[in-house]
């Protein structure tokens, strides 16, 4: 019993509806488990019309690449935002959009996490400036120490449980 317990992961602390004082607005706030029905259900979301929503949610995993092909983050061209391309020749970066070479790129998070509420778990997609605020530093910075993976697993790992999370969902369905 005793060791079982041990292994279980904390659930942090469940704030009595608190913090900073609730935006109003006309995004609607709902659980996990109405928004999968809701994506599921409703024809304009299916269509591809995307659908914002409020989650109070508990932060419960972070997915960290394994292998280096993927990343948390990628290379975005400094004037158009797309995603930039190393140069083959180790120097700078090729924006194809723009068609231009330049020598630096910006990082720009992009990864996925699992959040969860009284009423089940969904898996999201992280991108641009909120990847910063569930990090804690800016994508400049974790570009950084990217390739370290212990600091990476730390990082993450120790941002996961800590505050419960207000997220605006943009729903959609490719
Ligand atoms: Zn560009």
């Amino acid at each position: 019993m005793g060791a079982l317990r041990d292994e279980m992961r904390p659930i942090g602390d469940m704030p009595a509806e608190g913090g900073a004082g609730k935006k109003k607005s006309s995004t609607p706030t709902l659980l996990i488990a109405q928004l999968k029905e809701m994506s599921e259900s409703d024809s304009e979301i299916m269509g591809g019309k995307p659908f914002y929503c409020n989650l109070n949610v508990d932060l419960t995993w972070i997915f960290v690449p394994e292998n280096t092909d993927r990343q948390m983050f990628y290379l975005a061209c400094e004037v158009c935002r797309k995603k930039v391309l190393e140069d083959p020749t180790g120097r700078g970066y090729h924006c194809e959009n723009c068609n231009r070479h330049f020598e630096n790129a910006n990082p720009t998070y992009n990864f996925s996490i699992k959040v969860s509420d009284c009423s089940g778990t969904i898996m999201l997609s992280v991108f641009g400036e909120i990847g910063e605020t569930i990090l804690g530093i800016s994508a400049r910075e974790f570009h950084k120490i990217h390739e370290d993976t212990a600091a990476v697993k730390e990082l993450t790992m120790n941002v996961l449980h800590v505050n419960a999370l207000a997220l605006v969902v943009r729903a959609k369905v490719d």
